[in-house]
């Protein structure tokens, strides 16, 4: 067992199930919009709370290839399940934004830039693996030369409050990708919530100053080195139980190398080209725009959507696509997700969080994917 030392632990409190509704109340006093996971239409998805009573209380996920399905606890978790089809870009890069109007003059045009929104909004139930994909869409879009000025503002007004995974789901696989389940870094807040037979409580780590702000309203008490090696147990556990996996060794130039491996046409026979995985990646950031006009001639918009690789018109040169087929789309994801991009980025564009797993209707999976491509590959 790990032994620790004061310094380990003087930013960790223990708070009670009974005083959790607590927090989301300082966090409303300070004026966040609190955005947290709550149920719609038979998923855990994202979006704004008012108290305790909208997370979901003592629910699970079962998710396999394609199927994503709720199921009870036999206690009353708030955080006991994985993640859903929603992650945090839906806020930070939203899937359709204005980005200017403009007004005919004589002469010309008046172009205004569609307003920066600078909501303060508290990200509550942030896991490792979507902390990481928040710092990937950082290096794109703030650490490029082309800075997003209204991503920006989003990001600096978001307080982070994450939570420890202890019930990976069956497509979790983040240990493979060194981003979960615990999360090491970028948040203002960390819970772990730990439940036994006669107590249910949370460890808090108190990582910064907007984070300390906010739970000085909280009923806290030092946590101490059991606290620390209870929280540590939780993700420990979850390690454990994370069945999935991907093997990265040499995987960005076996890629690079394969791209007529016959397992492209394999999976091009089941791809159906939906565009469902890069919709719900947290890390999928591609983006188109259109121009819209209104009948008087006088008045014109442009808005910017998610766009997705897997679309025809993704690719769209001199009238034609370049990537007519499914097998060219589908192999020019996944190597961009798992090889080019650390070309571009340095780091690879998946985070293991198994969405793409789960909402492919054809259960597509990438780990199995990757793994058929590694067998009978040019090295
Ligand atoms: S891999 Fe699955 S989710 Fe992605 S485009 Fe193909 S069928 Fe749709
Ligand atoms: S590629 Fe799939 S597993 Fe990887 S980050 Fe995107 S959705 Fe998650």
């Amino acid at each position: 067992m790990r032994t620790f030392d004061d310094d380990d632990t003087n930013h960790l409190f223990i708070l009670e199930r009974a005083g959790f509704g607590a927090l989301i109340e300082a966090l409303s006093d300070a004026e966040y919009e609190v955005i947290a996971p709550t149920i719609r239409d038979g998923a855990i998805i994202y979006d704004a709370i008012i108290s305790e009573v909208d997370l979901p209380s003592g629910w699970a996920d079962d998710q396999q290839a394609g199927r994503y399905k709720l199921k009870r606890r036999n206690d009353e978790a708030l955080f006991g399940y994985a993640v859903g089809p929603h992650s945090w870009k839906k806020y930070l890069h939203p899937p359709e934004q204005l980005l200017w109007r403009a007004k005919k003059k004589e002469g010309g045009f008046d172009i205004h830039a569609a307003p920066i929104d600078t909501r303060k909004r508290a990200f509550l139930g942030v896991r490792a693996c979507e902390i990481a994909a928040i710092e990937i869409q950082d290096r794109v879009f703030l650490r490029g030369p082309h800075i997003d000025e209204a991503y920006r503002a989003r990001r600096e007004n978001t307080l982070i409050i994450a939570v420890n995974c202890g019930d990976p789901a069956a497509t979790c696989f983040c240990v493979s990708m060194s981003t979960g389940p615990a999360v090491r870094s970028g948040y203002d807040i960390a819970i772990t919530e730990i439940i036994s037979e006669d107590r249910h409580h949370f460890v808090i780590d108190a990582a910064g100053d907007a984070g300390r702000t906010v739970l000085k309203h909280l009923p806290l008490r030092p946590a101490g080195k059991k606290g620390l090696q209870a929280a540590e147990a939780v993700t420990a556990h979850a390690q454990q139980q994370m069945k999935r996996s991907l093997d990265t060794d040499g995987l960005q130039a076996l890629l690079q190398n394969n791209a007529d491996h016959p397992q492209w046409d394999n999976v091009a026979s089941r791809c159906l080209s939906c565009t469902n995985c890069t919709a719900v990646c947290p890390t999928c950031f591609c983006t188109t725009v259109e121009d819209h006009t209104d009948l008087s001639g006088e008045n014109a918009e442009r808005v910017q959507h998610w766009d997705s690789c897997f679309s025809g018109s993704f690719s769209e040169l001199g009238g034609a696509p370049v990537r007519r087929s499914t097998k060219s789309r589908y192999r020019q994801w996944m190597t961009h997700k798992l090889s080019t991009w650390i070309d571009q980025f340095g780091t690879s564009g998946c985070v293991g969080c198994g969405r793409c797993i789960a909402w492919c209707p054809a259960g597509i999976d990438i780990t199995e994917e990757a793994a058929a491509i590694r067998k009978g590959a040019n090295s």
